[in-house]
């Protein structure tokens, strides 16, 4: 049996013990992740040095802060996340108990991507450990010292037999694939997520599909644009350009697009000083492969900044393309590394029909005074999530969920929603042996007055706004309930 198999089969052979269920190990659970994170916040920063050359500041700012804030407001709100939920009823429930029960899944496989290695997995284990499952956790193999440490760390904190990590490459991503699951949960690019979903339909699995794509960023010219470039700036080219809601490229109108140039200029000599390559706060990309793939969409473009490149050391200064086609290749896929192509839109109306005439993007941005201009962008676009005036921030509202649509993913998460998603549902009726003479309408010998009484009770709905107004119901469902009897015993 392969080492892949072997280790989903323990998670659902732990996860039938029942542990992985009552609160205080959830809790437990989360408290152990809460400790590791602030224990080897040394090491997990070392370890995202060697794959993307952050700084020791960096991985606790982009991934271990919003760690931390989700394992609080899990621990906070768990008892309520996991309490029925009461449902609205119609008079032929009024007398029952009719609830929604959050029930965990099962075993989830979660299979994360390299760009941001450590949230990518934990975020959602967060999710999975409060919703009550056993999860397999698949590092990226990209982001090796990660990975690695992953595996090292996760065992000595939390539960190792429910919660293992699988390291390898795509076979091993194939074999653990080939593997029964109860959800599958992939962050990465399109292909591969059509692959996953392929192989998850063969056991009828579900699936959360966090993607990519091309993430518009409009700049209406009347805006102060050094706050504007200032902030795309920051968004576009942290973690080199490797970040799932960056902002891909810039619409705006030709007239504004060399103040554009000018203010991102400025925004990077504040950030990274005259020359990225020795700043600290400058990125790497994470290997050759993307390294190559990101040069060769500059060919043919006109380099407005940056353009320089060392292929040894993975670097590519920040780069800013100025007037591109819109057929050209850099505008074809997700660039995914330190390059922003500016594009000449006459109008609001040109970005809305540009937007709308590409795949659906995972973030939308649109920079404006006027708010009735960000609202109709809203309205006539569609993308997983929004940012007016800023870039990226809608990510860091847990009350938000965090996915994409379309092309650029299904499913959500992020606080409640990661929940939610790595729940079932589950409709609870609980009805009483009494009242047996409502239900003579829906058994044989069926007639045209059970009919009528059938409407009656199924159209009637009952809102539990006020005590008033259900104990008006109350009253109403025992007359109906008389009348009723009565009626369909001649009947
Ligand atoms: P990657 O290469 O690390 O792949 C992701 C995972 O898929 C890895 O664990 C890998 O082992 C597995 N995998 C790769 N090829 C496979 C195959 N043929 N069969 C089965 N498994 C396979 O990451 P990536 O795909 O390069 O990640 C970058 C993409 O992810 C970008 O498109 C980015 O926008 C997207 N992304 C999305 C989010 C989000 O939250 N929506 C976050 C980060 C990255």
């Amino acid at each position: 049996m392969s080492m892949e198999k072997q280790a989903v089969e323990r998670a659902r052979t732990a996860f039938l013990t029942g542990r992985a269920r009552p609160l205080e190990f959830r809790a437990r659970q989360l408290k152990a992740l809460q400790r590791m994170i602030t224990e080897q916040e040394h090491d997990i920063a070392a370890a995202l040095k060697r794959d993307l050359n952050r700084n020791e500041f960096q991985t606790p700012l982009f991934e271990l802060v919003s760690l931390e804030s989700e394992i609080q407001l899990a621990l906070e709100k768990l008892p309520e996340w996991t309490a029925p939920r009461p449902a609205e009823k119609t008079l032929l429930t009024i007398s029952d108990e009719v609830y929604i029960q959050p029930e965990p899944l099962g075993v989830v496989l979660i299979i994360g991507a390299w760009n941001y290695p450590f949230a990518l997995v934990i975020q959602p284990l967060i999710g999975a450990i409060a919703a009550g499952n056993a999860a397999v956790i698949k590092p990226s193999e990209l982001s090796e010292h990660t990975a690695q440490l992953l595996e090292k760390l996760l065992p000595q904190y939390i539960d190792k037999e429910l919660y293992p990590v699988v390291n390898g490459g795509v076979p091993e991503t194939q074999e653990l694939l080939q593997q029964r699951f109860d959800h599958v949960f992939y962050t990465g690019n399109c292909a591969v997520g059509k692959l996953v979903m392929g192989a998850a339909a063969r056991h009828l699995t579900p699936v959360t599909l966090e993607l990519g794509g091309k993430s518009p960023c409009y700049i209406d010219k009347g805006c102060d644009l050094s706050v504007v470039c200032r902030r795309i700036t920051w968004g576009k080219y942290m973690n080199c350009g490797q970040t799932c809601i960056a902002p891909d490229y810039v619409l705006c109108e030709q007239s504004i697009q060399g103040r554009v140039v000018e203010e991102i200029k400025k925004a990077l000599k504040e950030f990274y000083g005259d020359d990225p390559k020795t700043s600290p706060d400058y990125g790497r990309m994470i290997n050759k492969r993307h390294f190559k793939r990101v040069m060769d969409l500059l060919e043919g473009e006109t380099v407005a900044l940056g353009g320089e490149s060392d292929e040894a050391d993975c670097y590519i200064a920040p780069t800013v393309l100025l007037d591109v086609p819109p057929h050209s290749r850099v505008m074809q896929e997700e660039i995914f590394g330190p390059v922003l192509p500016l594009v000449s839109v006459g109008s609001v109306d040109e970005a809305i029909r540009f937007i709308n005439q590409r795949e659906k993007p995972l973030a939308l941005y649109v920079f404006s005074y006027d708010k009735k201009l960000i609202k109709r962008m809203i309205a006539e676009t569609s993308s997983g999530g929004v940012t007016a005036n800023d870039v990226m921030l809608h990510y860091s509202v847990s009350a938000l969920p965090f996915g994409g649509v379309g092309n650029s993913g299904m499913g959500s998460y992020h606080g409640k929603h990661s929940f939610d998603r790595l729940s079932h549902q589950r409709s609870c009726l609980i009805k009483s042996l009494n009242m047996e003479a409502v239900n003579k309408v829906r058994y044989p010998p069926h007639s045209a007055k059970k009919l009528s009484w059938a409407r009656f009770f199924v159209l009637k709905r009952v809102r539990l706004g006020s005590v008033g107004r259900l104990a008006l119901f109350a009253v109403l469902v025992a007359v109906t309930a008389l009348v009723a009897q009565r009626f369909l015993q001649q009947g």
